[in-house]
């Protein structure tokens, strides 16, 4: 089942049909900055091929302006870094449901 790996997010795929999920990027640098952002350091000691895998991150933790296509956030820019955490997660899933 595929989850968010955001520490205290508690998404899952299965149960949010509107967010996306991101895989990892496959750039180290720019993965070890995914994993600081979203306090999943522990998962810095895994090989890279097994994040790809079986990593995401939800949609939620994404600016509008971080994806190529704010209207369906199911694409991310090249250079996106998840921002979003805390407080302001439940307010963009309550937009986002609200818009359903
Ligand atoms: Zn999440």
């Amino acid at each position: 089942m595929t989850t968010c790996a955001v520490k205290f997010c508690d998404n899952k795929m299965s149960l949010t049909k509107n967010i996306s999920y991101f895989r990892f990027p496959s750039d180290p640098l720019r993965c070890k900055q995914w994993m600081e952002k979203c306090q999943t350091e522990h998962l810095l000691k895994k090989d890279a091929t097994i994040l790809y895998k079986n990593y995401r991150v939800c949609g939620v933790h994404f600016e509008d302006k971080m994806f190529l296509n704010p209207n369906s956030r199911n694409r991310l820019t090249m250079n996106a870094v998840p921002t979003i955490f805390s407080g302001k997660i439940l307010f963009i899933i309550i937009n986002i449901f609200k818009t359903k």
